[in-house]
Protein backbone atom coordinates (compact mmCIF):
# COMPACT_ATOMS: atom_id res chain seq x y z
CA UNK A 1 0.00 0.00 0.00
CA UNK A 2 1.45 3.42 -0.98
CA UNK A 3 1.88 5.79 2.05
CA UNK A 4 1.87 9.57 0.73
CA UNK A 5 3.60 12.46 2.76
CA UNK A 6 0.27 14.76 3.11
CA UNK A 7 -3.45 14.90 1.86
CA UNK A 8 -4.20 18.46 0.89
CA UNK A 9 -8.32 18.38 1.63
CA UNK A 10 -9.73 21.98 -0.62
CA UNK A 11 -8.25 23.25 -4.04
CA UNK A 12 -8.36 26.85 -2.97
CA UNK A 13 -5.47 29.64 -2.42
CA UNK A 14 -4.69 27.71 1.06
CA UNK A 15 -4.51 24.09 -0.55
CA UNK A 16 -3.07 25.22 -3.92
CA UNK A 17 -0.05 26.79 -2.46
CA UNK A 18 0.28 24.18 0.27
CA UNK A 19 0.64 21.65 -2.56
CA UNK A 20 3.40 24.04 -4.39
CA UNK A 21 5.71 24.09 -1.18
CA UNK A 22 5.10 20.80 -0.03
CA UNK A 23 6.19 19.37 -3.31
CA UNK A 24 8.87 21.75 -3.77
CA UNK A 25 10.47 20.70 0.13
CA UNK A 26 10.82 16.88 -1.23
CA UNK A 27 7.09 15.85 -0.18
CA UNK A 28 4.62 13.79 -2.01
CA UNK A 29 0.81 15.20 -1.62
CA UNK A 30 -2.55 14.73 -2.87
CA UNK A 31 -5.03 17.60 -3.65
CA UNK A 32 -8.87 16.62 -3.26
CA UNK A 33 -10.92 18.85 -4.63
CA UNK A 34 -14.83 18.40 -4.15
CA UNK A 35 -16.31 20.37 -6.50
CA UNK A 36 -15.71 23.71 -8.51
CA UNK A 37 -12.16 24.66 -7.65
CA UNK A 38 -10.97 27.59 -6.35
CA UNK A 39 -13.10 27.70 -3.32
CA UNK A 40 -15.09 31.12 -2.79
CA UNK A 41 -12.31 32.57 -4.25
CA UNK A 42 -13.32 31.82 -7.82
CA UNK A 43 -16.35 33.65 -7.01
CA UNK A 44 -15.00 36.98 -6.19
CA UNK A 45 -16.07 39.58 -8.72
CA UNK A 46 -12.63 40.99 -8.66
CA UNK A 47 -10.01 41.72 -6.44
CA UNK A 48 -7.48 44.85 -5.65
CA UNK A 49 -5.77 43.38 -2.65
CA UNK A 50 -3.63 40.43 -4.09
CA UNK A 51 -0.30 41.88 -4.58
CA UNK A 52 1.13 41.98 -8.40
CA UNK A 53 -2.05 42.15 -9.46
CA UNK A 54 -3.74 45.40 -9.91
CA UNK A 55 -7.13 44.40 -10.31
CA UNK A 56 -8.30 40.62 -11.64
CA UNK A 57 -11.05 38.26 -11.29
CA UNK A 58 -11.15 35.68 -8.27
CA UNK A 59 -11.84 33.24 -11.71
CA UNK A 60 -8.34 34.65 -13.48
CA UNK A 61 -6.37 34.32 -9.98
CA UNK A 62 -7.47 31.14 -9.07
CA UNK A 63 -6.80 29.51 -12.86
CA UNK A 64 -3.29 30.73 -12.48
CA UNK A 65 -2.77 29.17 -9.10
CA UNK A 66 -4.08 25.86 -10.00
CA UNK A 67 -2.07 26.07 -13.14
CA UNK A 68 0.96 26.65 -11.23
CA UNK A 69 0.32 23.86 -8.50
CA UNK A 70 -0.67 21.52 -11.72
CA UNK A 71 2.85 21.44 -12.15
CA UNK A 72 3.60 19.99 -9.42
CA UNK A 73 0.59 18.20 -7.99
CA UNK A 74 -2.08 15.60 -8.87
CA UNK A 75 -5.44 17.44 -7.90
CA UNK A 76 -8.43 14.58 -7.65
CA UNK A 77 -11.07 17.03 -8.98
CA UNK A 78 -14.53 15.72 -8.17
CA UNK A 79 -13.23 13.67 -5.48
CA UNK A 80 -15.03 14.10 -2.37
CA UNK A 81 -13.36 13.14 0.77
CA UNK A 82 -16.36 11.22 3.48
CA UNK A 83 -14.11 10.68 5.78
CA UNK A 84 -10.51 11.44 8.08
CA UNK A 85 -9.69 8.91 10.10
CA UNK A 86 -6.34 7.79 12.25
CA UNK A 87 -4.72 4.71 13.20
CA UNK A 88 -1.71 4.29 15.47
CA UNK A 89 0.23 5.80 12.75
CA UNK A 90 -1.24 7.13 9.87
CA UNK A 91 -4.68 9.47 8.74
CA UNK A 92 -6.59 7.29 6.11
CA UNK A 93 -8.61 9.49 3.96
CA UNK A 94 -11.85 7.66 2.53
CA UNK A 95 -13.15 9.57 -0.90
CA UNK A 96 -16.13 8.79 -3.02
CA UNK A 97 -14.25 7.16 -4.93
CA UNK A 98 -10.92 5.52 -3.22
CA UNK A 99 -9.18 4.74 0.47
CA UNK A 100 -5.57 6.38 0.62
CA UNK A 101 -3.16 6.19 3.51
CA UNK A 102 -1.38 9.70 4.41
CA UNK A 103 1.46 10.95 6.83
CA UNK A 104 0.01 13.79 7.32
CA UNK A 105 -3.53 15.82 6.66
CA UNK A 106 -3.46 19.95 5.45
CA UNK A 107 -6.85 20.67 6.05
CA UNK A 108 -8.13 23.31 3.66
CA UNK A 109 -11.82 23.11 2.98
CA UNK A 110 -12.72 26.85 3.23
CA UNK A 111 -16.34 28.10 4.13
CA UNK A 112 -19.34 27.79 3.07
CA UNK A 113 -22.23 30.81 2.33
CA UNK A 114 -24.33 31.41 5.50
CA UNK A 115 -27.81 31.17 4.97
CA UNK A 116 -30.30 33.84 6.19
CA UNK A 117 -32.86 31.88 7.36
CA UNK A 118 -35.97 34.14 6.03
CA UNK A 119 -38.92 32.37 4.65
CA UNK A 120 -39.12 32.25 1.29
CA UNK A 121 -35.02 31.80 0.66
CA UNK A 122 -35.18 28.19 0.30
CA UNK A 123 -38.33 27.82 -1.77
CA UNK A 124 -37.17 30.72 -4.27
CA UNK A 125 -33.46 29.59 -4.46
CA UNK A 126 -32.54 29.73 -8.08
CA UNK A 127 -35.52 31.83 -8.86
CA UNK A 128 -33.74 35.18 -8.04
CA UNK A 129 -32.58 34.18 -5.17
CA UNK A 130 -28.25 33.82 -4.87
CA UNK A 131 -25.33 33.89 -3.04
CA UNK A 132 -22.98 34.81 -5.58
CA UNK A 133 -23.21 37.82 -8.01
CA UNK A 134 -20.59 36.44 -10.39
CA UNK A 135 -22.13 33.42 -10.76
CA UNK A 136 -25.57 34.88 -11.56
CA UNK A 137 -25.55 38.68 -11.94
CA UNK A 138 -25.50 38.78 -15.68
CA UNK A 139 -29.32 37.34 -15.13
CA UNK A 140 -29.69 40.72 -13.24
CA UNK A 141 -28.82 43.15 -15.37
CA UNK A 142 -31.45 46.24 -16.07
CA UNK A 143 -33.36 44.97 -12.88
CA UNK A 144 -33.70 45.49 -9.69
CA UNK A 145 -31.72 43.67 -6.75
CA UNK A 146 -31.43 44.03 -3.42
CA UNK A 147 -28.30 42.69 -1.30
CA UNK A 148 -28.60 41.72 2.29
CA UNK A 149 -25.48 42.27 4.32
CA UNK A 150 -22.63 44.68 5.26
CA UNK A 151 -19.55 43.37 5.10
CA UNK A 152 -16.66 43.27 2.52
CA UNK A 153 -18.65 40.63 0.18
CA UNK A 154 -21.63 42.45 0.12
CA UNK A 155 -20.06 45.80 -0.95
CA UNK A 156 -17.75 44.35 -3.53
CA UNK A 157 -21.36 42.67 -5.00
CA UNK A 158 -23.40 45.32 -4.97
CA UNK A 159 -20.48 47.54 -7.04
CA UNK A 160 -19.94 44.50 -8.96
CA UNK A 161 -23.70 44.72 -10.03
CA UNK A 162 -23.96 48.28 -9.67
CA UNK A 163 -20.80 48.09 -12.72
CA UNK A 164 -23.41 45.19 -14.81
CA UNK A 165 -25.71 48.04 -14.93
CA UNK A 166 -28.28 46.58 -12.23
CA UNK A 167 -30.02 49.07 -9.78
CA UNK A 168 -28.39 47.66 -6.92
CA UNK A 169 -29.82 48.29 -2.84
CA UNK A 170 -27.76 47.21 -0.13
CA UNK A 171 -29.57 46.29 3.06
CA UNK A 172 -28.21 45.90 6.51
CA UNK A 173 -28.92 45.24 9.79
CA UNK A 174 -26.87 47.83 11.63
CA UNK A 175 -26.30 51.61 10.72
CA UNK A 176 -23.04 51.37 9.24
CA UNK A 177 -21.27 49.37 7.21
CA UNK A 178 -18.56 46.50 8.11
CA UNK A 179 -17.20 47.00 4.86
CA UNK A 180 -13.28 48.64 4.71
CA UNK A 181 -13.44 52.11 3.80
CA UNK A 182 -12.81 52.36 0.40
CA UNK A 183 -15.51 50.04 -0.67
CA UNK A 184 -17.97 52.04 1.10
CA UNK A 185 -16.63 55.42 -0.80
CA UNK A 186 -17.06 53.36 -4.15
CA UNK A 187 -21.07 52.54 -3.33
CA UNK A 188 -21.39 56.62 -2.12
CA UNK A 189 -19.63 57.42 -5.58
CA UNK A 190 -21.61 54.63 -7.64
CA UNK A 191 -24.73 55.86 -6.06
CA UNK A 192 -25.77 52.58 -4.50
CA UNK A 193 -28.68 52.72 -2.01
CA UNK A 194 -28.40 51.66 1.68
CA UNK A 195 -31.04 50.76 3.82
CA UNK A 196 -30.03 50.54 7.45
CA UNK A 197 -31.45 49.02 10.77
CA UNK A 198 -33.51 46.65 8.67
CA UNK A 199 -33.56 42.70 8.42
CA UNK A 200 -35.11 40.74 5.94
CA UNK A 201 -38.59 38.87 7.69
CA UNK A 202 -39.62 37.04 4.29
CA UNK A 203 -38.35 37.18 0.59
CA UNK A 204 -41.60 37.57 -1.45
CA UNK A 205 -42.75 36.00 -4.77
CA UNK A 206 -44.91 32.88 -5.80
CA UNK A 207 -42.62 31.55 -8.86
CA UNK A 208 -39.69 33.79 -8.81
CA UNK A 209 -38.57 36.63 -6.01
CA UNK A 210 -40.66 39.74 -6.53
CA UNK A 211 -39.67 41.45 -3.20
CA UNK A 212 -38.69 41.66 0.57
CA UNK A 213 -40.85 42.29 3.60
CA UNK A 214 -38.35 44.56 5.28
CA UNK A 215 -38.66 45.27 9.65
CA UNK A 216 -37.24 48.48 10.98
CA UNK A 217 -35.13 47.22 13.87
CA UNK A 218 -35.22 50.70 15.70
CA UNK A 219 -38.91 51.30 14.95
CA UNK A 220 -40.35 48.16 14.03
CA UNK A 221 -41.98 49.33 10.68
CA UNK A 222 -42.74 46.94 8.20
CA UNK A 223 -41.98 47.35 4.81
CA UNK A 224 -42.36 45.59 1.43
CA UNK A 225 -40.20 46.67 -1.23
CA UNK A 226 -39.63 45.10 -5.15
CA UNK A 227 -36.77 43.44 -6.34
CA UNK A 228 -36.08 40.61 -8.98
CA UNK A 229 -33.34 39.34 -7.00
CA UNK A 230 -32.31 39.09 -3.70
CA UNK A 231 -28.13 38.28 -2.97
CA UNK A 232 -27.31 37.24 0.52
CA UNK A 233 -24.12 37.83 1.74
CA UNK A 234 -24.06 37.73 5.21
CA UNK A 235 -20.76 35.92 6.07
CA UNK A 236 -19.41 32.19 5.85
CA UNK A 237 -19.21 29.01 8.03
CA UNK A 238 -16.22 26.86 8.13
CA UNK A 239 -16.52 23.57 7.10
CA UNK A 240 -15.49 21.42 9.71
CA UNK A 241 -18.01 18.36 9.40
CA UNK A 242 -15.15 16.14 8.21
CA UNK A 243 -12.76 16.69 11.43
CA UNK A 244 -15.35 16.88 14.27
CA UNK A 245 -14.97 13.47 15.16
CA UNK A 246 -11.24 13.21 14.89
CA UNK A 247 -11.16 15.43 18.00
CA UNK A 248 -9.66 18.60 17.00
CA UNK A 249 -10.18 21.48 18.75
CA UNK A 250 -12.64 23.86 17.24
CA UNK A 251 -13.40 27.80 18.74
CA UNK A 252 -16.77 29.28 19.73
CA UNK A 253 -17.06 30.66 16.08
CA UNK A 254 -16.58 26.84 14.71
CA UNK A 255 -12.77 27.86 13.31
CA UNK A 256 -10.43 25.29 13.70
CA UNK A 257 -8.19 26.13 16.24
CA UNK A 258 -4.27 26.29 15.05
CA UNK A 259 -1.15 27.67 16.21
CA UNK A 260 1.11 30.06 14.63
CA UNK A 261 2.71 27.05 12.49
CA UNK A 262 -0.89 25.66 11.58
CA UNK A 263 -0.58 23.02 13.72
CA UNK A 264 -3.85 21.89 15.54
CA UNK A 265 -3.71 20.21 18.42
CA UNK A 266 -3.72 16.63 16.28
CA UNK A 267 0.11 15.62 15.45
CA UNK A 268 0.58 15.83 11.61
CA UNK A 269 -3.15 17.61 11.46
CA UNK A 270 -2.57 21.23 10.30
CA UNK A 271 -5.08 23.71 8.37
CA UNK A 272 -4.90 26.66 5.95
CA UNK A 273 -7.95 29.21 4.77
CA UNK A 274 -10.84 30.36 6.06
CA UNK A 275 -11.31 27.05 8.13
CA UNK A 276 -9.28 28.61 10.43
CA UNK A 277 -11.15 31.99 10.84
CA UNK A 278 -8.36 34.94 11.38
CA UNK A 279 -8.29 37.39 8.63
CA UNK A 280 -9.82 35.47 5.79
CA UNK A 281 -8.11 37.07 2.63
CA UNK A 282 -7.00 35.15 -0.61
CA UNK A 283 -3.78 36.52 0.59
CA UNK A 284 -3.65 35.01 4.16
CA UNK A 285 -4.83 31.39 3.22
CA UNK A 286 -2.03 31.24 0.39
CA UNK A 287 0.49 32.19 3.51
CA UNK A 288 -1.72 29.50 5.85
CA UNK A 289 -1.01 27.13 3.47
CA UNK A 290 2.87 27.82 3.07
CA UNK A 291 3.17 27.36 6.99
CA UNK A 292 1.63 24.47 6.83
CA UNK A 293 3.29 23.01 4.56
CA UNK A 294 6.48 24.13 5.80
CA UNK A 295 5.71 22.68 9.17
CA UNK A 296 4.37 19.25 7.70
CA UNK A 297 7.85 18.98 6.51
CA UNK A 298 9.63 19.41 9.61
CA UNK A 299 7.35 17.18 11.60
CA UNK A 300 8.13 14.87 8.84
CA UNK A 301 11.53 14.86 9.13
CA UNK A 302 11.51 14.24 13.18
CA UNK A 303 11.15 10.77 14.42
CA UNK A 304 7.57 10.08 14.37
CA UNK A 305 6.66 10.34 18.06
CA UNK A 306 9.05 13.54 19.33
P1 LIG B 1 -18.32 39.39 7.09
O1 LIG B 1 -17.21 40.34 7.00
O2 LIG B 1 -18.41 38.44 8.24
O3 LIG B 1 -19.67 40.26 7.03
C1 LIG B 1 -20.92 39.66 7.14
C2 LIG B 1 -21.98 40.75 7.10
O4 LIG B 1 -23.26 40.14 7.14
C3 LIG B 1 -21.88 41.71 8.27
O5 LIG B 1 -22.15 43.02 7.85
C4 LIG B 1 -22.99 41.21 9.22
O6 LIG B 1 -23.62 42.24 9.94
C5 LIG B 1 -24.01 40.67 8.25
N1 LIG B 1 -24.78 39.56 8.82
C6 LIG B 1 -24.33 38.43 9.42
N2 LIG B 1 -25.35 37.64 9.78
C7 LIG B 1 -26.49 38.30 9.41
C8 LIG B 1 -27.86 38.00 9.49
N3 LIG B 1 -28.31 36.88 10.04
N4 LIG B 1 -28.74 38.89 9.00
C9 LIG B 1 -28.32 40.03 8.43
N5 LIG B 1 -27.02 40.38 8.29
C10 LIG B 1 -26.12 39.52 8.78
O7 LIG B 1 -18.42 38.44 5.82
P2 LIG B 1 -18.10 38.71 4.27
O8 LIG B 1 -18.42 40.08 3.86
O9 LIG B 1 -18.79 37.57 3.57
O10 LIG B 1 -16.56 38.46 4.14
C11 LIG B 1 -15.96 37.21 4.57
C12 LIG B 1 -14.45 37.43 4.71
O11 LIG B 1 -13.88 37.66 3.42
C13 LIG B 1 -14.15 38.65 5.55
O12 LIG B 1 -13.00 38.41 6.33
C14 LIG B 1 -13.89 39.71 4.52
O13 LIG B 1 -13.07 40.76 4.98
C15 LIG B 1 -13.23 38.92 3.40
N6 LIG B 1 -13.42 39.61 2.10
C16 LIG B 1 -12.54 40.60 1.76
C17 LIG B 1 -12.71 41.32 0.58
C18 LIG B 1 -11.81 42.44 0.22
O14 LIG B 1 -12.04 43.14 -0.73
N7 LIG B 1 -10.73 42.66 0.97
C19 LIG B 1 -13.78 41.02 -0.26
C20 LIG B 1 -14.65 40.01 0.11
C21 LIG B 1 -14.48 39.32 1.31
P3 LIG B 1 -22.85 43.04 11.11
O15 LIG B 1 -21.95 44.01 10.41
O16 LIG B 1 -23.97 43.68 11.85
O17 LIG B 1 -22.14 42.00 11.90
Amino acid sequence: MDILDIAIIGGGPAGLTASIYAIRSGLKAVIFDKGIYGGQANQAPWIENYPGFDEISGMDLMDKMRAQAMKYVEIKDSENVESITKDDRNFIVKTSKEEYHFRSVIYATGSVHRRLGAPGEGRLLGKGVSYCATCDGFFFKDKKVAIIGGGNNAATEAIYLKKLGTDVTIVHRRDELRAEDSHKDTIVEMGINVVYDSVVEEILGENMVEGIRLKNVKTGDISDLNFNGVFISIGDIPQTELVKDMGVDIDDSGYIVVDKAQRTNIPHFYTAGDVSGGFRQIITACSEGAIAANSAHEDLAKPYWT
